[in-house]
């Protein structure tokens, strides 16, 4: 077990401003095979006020689980799960980063990229989403354009707080959307109930779709039937158990899979399944990270047709270091492209990373 800092270009400003930070803190899992095969994954929150989960959190979840797991088979990818799950019920943010390096070990033994050995690679790209920082609407139009100019065509923009405020910003960057662009708003929590039924029904006229507009799914439930724009469920998603109950009560046309999450790609395919099933598109992404997790989510998102797949953001865009120079998706005029090669094909630099923070044999 490795662990970095990973330095945000700029600070960022989550939703309402209320959230600020400068610096990723990253947990890298690197596991050992008697078959001379080594997996690797990646568990960094984004920040520690965004969700319940924070970088020192990955590392004692790994160090308390690892005697559950140590010598069993990583392919049985199942068996896994349930070992991780009965030595520690929940904490399924420090359980992903063993369950992604699970994977690449069985894609590397099938002779299969990730997305193959999940059931099967589109070959098309998922498109590359942007997070844009919360500000003013002329602020929040500059980062578009510099994202624009990367070739971002889907733009993952924060409101939430002042609601006067949001009403303008969303009125002001629809109207500098350009046509064939997807604007999604991200409230992040933000609103209370009455602040979201007002801004929502403000701009229903605009048909624009709001992520995470409350706090939780009982929220949104109560908000639903007196709104009107298309909602999509980020932070309330964490279990099978949500995803059901959203299909279940329409709470939500779109849903936000973050890998990190929800546990790694083991839970987060059935919650795939589930979304299939009722029509639900998806994003999927890394919670934050390196390029290893963008990897392990583009190499998800590739697993979804490509007209339930809404985009899959890129952390590493955000960042100052990489840790896997040349390696791994990269943002190509929009898109990312994951790999056919065996796993994800990513191997950290260990001179980044450093010595291991832990050992466990
Ligand atoms: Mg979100």
């Amino acid at each position: 077990m490795y662990t970095i800092d990973l330095p945000l270009r700029e600070p960022y400003w989550l939703s309402g401003g209320r959230l600020k930070f400068e610096n990723l803190d990253a947990t890298f899992v690197e596991i050992e095979t008697d078959a001379g095969i080594t997996g690797w994954g990646e568990g960094t929150p984004w920040g520690h006020t965004y969700l319940p989960a924070h970088g020192p959190g990955v590392r004692a979840g790994i160090e308390t689980l690892s005697n559950a797991i140590l010598g069993l088979d990583p392919r049985k990818i199942e068996h896994i799960e349930r070992a991780m799950d009965i030595c520690l019920p929940g904490h399924l943010y420090a359980k992903a980063p063993v369950d992604l390096a699970c994977w690449d070990i069985l894609a590397q033994a099938s002779g299969l990229s990730i997305a193959d050995a999940l059931g099967g690679r589109y070959e098309e790209g998922t498109q590359v989403a942007s997070s844009i920082s919360t500000g003013t609407p002329e602020q929040m139009l500059a980062l578009v354009d510099r994202y624009r100019e990367a070739g971002y065509q889907v733009h993952s923009t924060k409101v939430g707080g002042n609601i006067e405020l949001d009403i303008e910003r969303i009125r002001f960057m629809e109207n500098a959307r350009q046509p064939e662009e997807l604007m999604l708003y991200d409230v992040n929590r933000a609103w209370t109930r009455r602040e979201a039924v007002i801004v929502m029904n403000s701009v229903s006229d605009l048909g624009v779709t709001f992520e995470q507009p409350c706090e939780t799914l009982d929220d949104l439930a109560a908000i639903r039937p007196i709104t009107g724009s298309p909602i999509s469920v980020d932070e309330s998603l964490q279990t099978l158990t949500e995803m059901s109950r959203i299909a279940r009560e329409n709470l939500a046309e779109v849903v936000n899979i973050k890998l990190n999450r929800v546990g790694g790609l083991t839970k987060a395919r059935r919650i795939r399944d589930m979304a299939l099933a009722h029509g639900i598109q998806m994003y999927v992404m890394a919670t934050g990270g390196s390029v290893l997790a963008d990897s392990e989510a583009a190499q998800f998102a590739q697993t979804i047709p490509a007209e339930f797949r809404l985009g899959t953001w890129a952390c590493q865009d955000m960042l100052t270091v990489d840790i896997a120079p040349g390696q791994g998706v990269r943002n190509d005029h929009g898109h990312l492209i994951a790999s056919d090669s065996p796993g994800h094909g990513i191997i950290p630099d260990k001179n980044m990373l450093g010595d291991p923070v832990a050992v466990y044999e």
